[in-house]
């Protein structure tokens, strides 16, 4: 199949490429490079079935294909605040113009929503037919409610234009190939413990996460695309940890002597969080199996390359509203 992945230079883009090009699929790789880098596909460039579009989705794109994975948005906090409108018209005019393109060429297309619409949940775990708590006007807005406005664009296509459409809602996904400078909690513990800075936990760590390897999402969202469920669907691991249980696990795997120093915890920061996968498990025949430490471990052993010298991390371009 003609497969376009965009975001596809991005940390899980760059593993869904990985498990499509060894299918011998066609593979589109389309990313305006934000938060994405051309090494994480760099090993692609050159196959005759493997291309590489720099193109940024507020603008409107014009190819063939059969599938379409929509992943093109920045999903760490610390990007997605640096342009916040930028942000919301990646999530809205960018959906949009991928919705568009689906329709006129009939490909399936599979949005990649995410946790962050159930806001700062009261439910707990969160099912897919929670509505959420969101905050509308707040510093994390351009990312949950540009995420809730891509879903229901993605269901007024469907209905109205009878596009095929495909949504997962992903939880906390970590794994080799985060940016050093990515701001997420897994990499920011990581790269503070093998540089020997202290562990920056936000708040007191009593708020709950759950963390899912990358390579399990990945099989996660192939399932769902290729399968007969529209969604949304849960797409997470439901193990979950507190943000301090989390630094203490990184600590003792990697700098037992780190320091481990408390932040201010941000506005809106969700106080728990972890997926029911229910449906995926019954839909998709999908659930994790790689368990937080293991995960960790690979993780860890990629930082570990980078930090000590061998690949020096990017800068974060500005990107024009
Ligand atoms: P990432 O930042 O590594 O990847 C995003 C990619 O999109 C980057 O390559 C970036 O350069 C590209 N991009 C951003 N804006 C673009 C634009 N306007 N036009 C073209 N390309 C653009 O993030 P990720 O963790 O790989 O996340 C991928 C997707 O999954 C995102 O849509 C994110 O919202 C969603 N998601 C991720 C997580 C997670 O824990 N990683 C959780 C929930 C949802
Ligand atoms: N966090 C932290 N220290 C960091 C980065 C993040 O304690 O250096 C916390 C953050 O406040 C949140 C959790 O870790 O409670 C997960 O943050 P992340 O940005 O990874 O994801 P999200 O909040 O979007 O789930």
């Amino acid at each position: 199949m003609r497969i376009l992945v965009t975001g596809g230079a991005g940390f899980i883009g760059s593993h869904l490429i990985d498990r499509l090009m060894h299918e011998n699929h066609e593979v589109l790789c389309l990313d305006n490079f934000f938060t994405g880098r051309k090494h994480n596909i760099q090993h692609w460039v050159g196959a005759p079935n493997f291309e590489l579009i720099r193109h940024d989705v507020t603008d409107p794109v014009r190819l063939e294909v059969d599938q379409i994975y929509h992943l093109a948005c920045p999903a760490s906090p610390v990007h997605y605040q640096y342009n916040p409108v930028k942000t919301i018209k990646t999530n809205v005019v960018g959906t949009l113009h991928l919705l568009g393109l689906a329709k006129r060429v009939k490909a399936r297309i599979l949005l990649a929503s995410t946790s962050e619409v159930y806001g700062d949940p009261e439910v707990h775990p969160q099912a897919e037919d929670y509505r959420g708590s969101v905050n509308t006007i707040g510093p994390r807005s351009c990312y949950d409610e540009g995420k809730r406005v891509a879903e229901t664009l993605c269901f007024d296509y469907h209905r109205q234009n009878n596009v095929d459409i495909r949504v997962a809602r992903i939880f906390n996904t970590y794994g080799p190939r985060m940016l050093e400078n990515d701001g997420r909690v897994v990499s920011n513990f990581i790269v503070q413990a093998l540089k020997g800075d202290a562990i920056t936990v936000y708040g007191d760590g009593s708020q709950t996460r759950s963390f899912c390897y990358v390579s399990d999402l990945v099989d996660g969202l192939m399932r769902l695309m290729n399968g007969d469920c529209i969604g949304p669907v849960n797409l997470g691991n439901p193990e979950e940890y507190t943000v301090l249980q989390l630094a203490q696990k990184i600590q003792s795997m990697v700098n037992p002597g780190a320091q481990i120093q408390f932040k201010a915890l941000p506005q809106d920061d969700p106080r728990r969080r972890q997926p029911d996968i229910t449906l995926a498990k019954q839909a998709l025949k999908w659930h994790p199996t790689i368990p937080l430490e293991a995960g960790l471990e690979t993780t860890i052993q990629d930082f570990r390359s980078r930090v000590e010298g061998a690949i020096p991390a990017p800068s974060i371009p500005y990107v024009e509203v």
